[in-house]
């Protein structure tokens, strides 16, 4: 149990407020905690994109949306700092619904200019407990007229698990809907293969801790290897997260990964620059 907890802090930067009263003195913590809410209603948050790369046809197919906060005095903060505090409140349901907003007018903006792309957004725990999230998110897609199968929601093994049965019906509906579900971080969580069997999945996301080191070391290559080969038996698309270096992105390719993402070929960036710059092909000797 204290492994899983441990792992569940490290992978999903989303667990809870229970720290010690040291933290809870924290002036930075405390200036996020009360001011969060007015950031989201505010224009305090902005949406950066990261490119993903479809390996095989090397082009760009999507982009996941990552959150990031401009605090007029603290400056810019990261998102594992401050969506703990948002998953921890009534403030989850907000963020989340705003960073998809943010997302879904981009991929208009995209579709527009006829980049046939998708973007993904990421979920957290208590919003696989929110029965009216899926709803939400198709009345977005509805407003902004885009098809549900450009939007994909990723989640983590460690959110699902928190309530199995309820985030089962949520992505159920969520998939009834149209829209796609990928697991993030996939083999950092503990969930188990027949749960996930269950699930409507359309990806799996290998965790960075793996992909990072693949090159130097044979079991995380064995691991990259065999998550491909699991994932492609599933029936699944896979994607390599935090890809960092070309030969990593070859020998990905070489494995008959699906799709790359990493700062090898972008770095998260603001909408207009990552639409600009993704018009043309990233640099490298990748195909
Ligand atoms: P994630 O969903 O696994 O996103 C990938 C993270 O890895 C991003 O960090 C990204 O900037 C970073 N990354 C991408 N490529 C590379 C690389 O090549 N090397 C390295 N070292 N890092 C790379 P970021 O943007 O700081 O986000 C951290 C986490 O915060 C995300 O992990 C996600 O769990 C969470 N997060 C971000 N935005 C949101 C959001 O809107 N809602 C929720 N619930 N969580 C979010
Ligand atoms: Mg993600
Ligand atoms: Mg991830
Ligand atoms: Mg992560």
């Amino acid at each position: 149990a204290d492994v899983a907890m441990y792992a569940a802090k490290n992978t999903d930067g989303a667990v809870s407020l229970y720290d010690s009263a040291h933290d809870a003195h924290n002036p930075r913590r405390l200036a996020m905690i009360t001011e969060l809410g007015a950031a989201i209603r505010g224009s305090q948050l902005v949406v950066y994109f990261q490119p993903r790369l479809a390996l095989q046809e090397g082009h760009w197919c999507s982009s996941e949306a990552l959150v990031r906060w401009q605090h007029p005095r603290l400056g810019f903060i990261p998102p594992g700092e401050f969506v703990q505090f948002a998953e921890t409140s009534e403030l989850i349901r907000p963020l989340t619904l705003w960073v998809a907003r943010q997302a879904v007018m981009q991929l208009a903006a995209w579709h527009q200019a006829g980049l046939q792309v998708s973007v993904s957004v990421n979920l957290a725990t208590r919003n696989l407990l929110d029965v009216t999230l899926p709803e939400a998110l198709l009345s977005l897609l509805q407003e902004f007229n885009v098809p549900p199968g450009s939007l994909e929601l990723e989640i983590t093994e460690t959110a699902l698990m928190n309530d199995p049965e309820r985030a089962l019906q949520v992505v159920n509906h969520i998939a009834s809907l149209g829209m796609r579900l990928s697991i993030d971080d996939f083999g950092t969580g503990y969930s188990s293969l027949a749960y996930l069997k269950r699930l409507p999945l359309h990806s799996l996301k290998i965790d960075r801790s793996f992909v990072r080191d693949m090159l130097i070391d044979d079991q995380d290559a064995i691991i990259v290897r065999s998550t491909i080969g699991l994932a492609h038996s599933l029936g699944l698309q896979v994607v390599a997260e935090g890809v960092e270096d070309l030969d990593t992105l070859a020998r990905l390719r070489e494995y008959g990964c699906d799709e790359a993402q990493g700062y090898v070929l972008s770095k998260p960036q603001p909408a207009a620059i990552a639409g600009i710059t993704m018009q043309t092909p990233p640099p490298g000797d990748y195909a």
